[in-house]
């Protein structure tokens, strides 16, 4: 059976084709969309199916993702890497975020609400902060390894990517594997490293990621089943 990562605007979905089926089937589940279709069906007419039924979709799509985004802020911690946080939110003259001994401070600032989303934006802050020094430091680590050079690093805010390496070797990573495991955030940085060598996922590429990444597999499927639990 074959398996083809595709996208049609704001949905990606996974399609399969099995010589067993009859007809073109749509399963949403734990947020993500997959088609089944019989051997044979084009990529252009399960994009036209995906068109026609593109309002039901979303608003599946949507629903599922509602019921499993991790609610980190109610239960009071955050993760950090391989670690768990126990934060807390007080009210000073200037709004920021340490650590201290083992607990995340969010300071408020007094002349502002204390929102959800103002705590959701003050952590988010933080986690590029940490990204950026943590990142810097893998990134030297693994190139050294590696026997690789990269350019600048940059540290974004996206919905589907975890990292990215440009042609002039300059190299992206999400805030949002800052709450992944070390293992996990450390496999998207030699990822992008090896696409120093190869700019492509060939099979040249991913015999020089398994070289010095071989748990690479478990963590693609690790970052596929727990996105939910790298939101804020
Ligand atoms: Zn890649």
């Amino acid at each position: 059976m074959a398996a083809l990562q595709l996208a049609l605007d704001e949905i990606s979905y996974l399609l399969t084709y099995s010589s067993k089926r009859r007809s073109v089937a749509l399963q949403i589940a734990d947020g993500k969309l997959t088609v089944r279709a019989p051997v044979g069906v084009s990529v252009a007419e399960v994009n036209a199916l995906i068109a026609r039924k593109q309002s039901w979709i979303t608003k599946h799509l949507s629903q599922t993702q509602v019921q499993h985004t991790s609610d980190w802020l109610k239960q009071g911690c955050v993760p950090l890497l391989d670690q768990l946080l126990p934060f807390q939110v007080q009210s000073a003259s200037v709004s920021g975020v340490m650590l201290s001994d083992g607990s995340v401070i969010v300071s408020m600032s007094k002349r502002a609400r204390p929102t959800n989303a103002k705590l959701r934006q003050l952590l988010t802050d933080w986690y590029k902060q940490q990204a950026n020094t943590w990142f810097t430091e893998r990134v030297t680590f693994w190139q050294r390894e590696m026997n690789l050079t990269s350019a600048a690093l940059t540290i974004g805010n996206w919905k589907t990517k975890w990292g990215y390496c440009k042609s002039n070797a300059e190299l992206g990573f999400n805030w949002r594997l800052m709450m992944a495991p070390v293992w996990i955030a450390d496999y998207v940085v030699v990822h992008e490293l090896a696409h120093l060598r190869h700019l492509n996922h060939s099979e040249q590429f991913w015999q020089l990621v398994q070289h010095y990444y071989p748990r690479h597999t478990d963590a693609k499927r690790w970052l596929k089943q727990n996105q939910q639990r790298l939101e804020l």
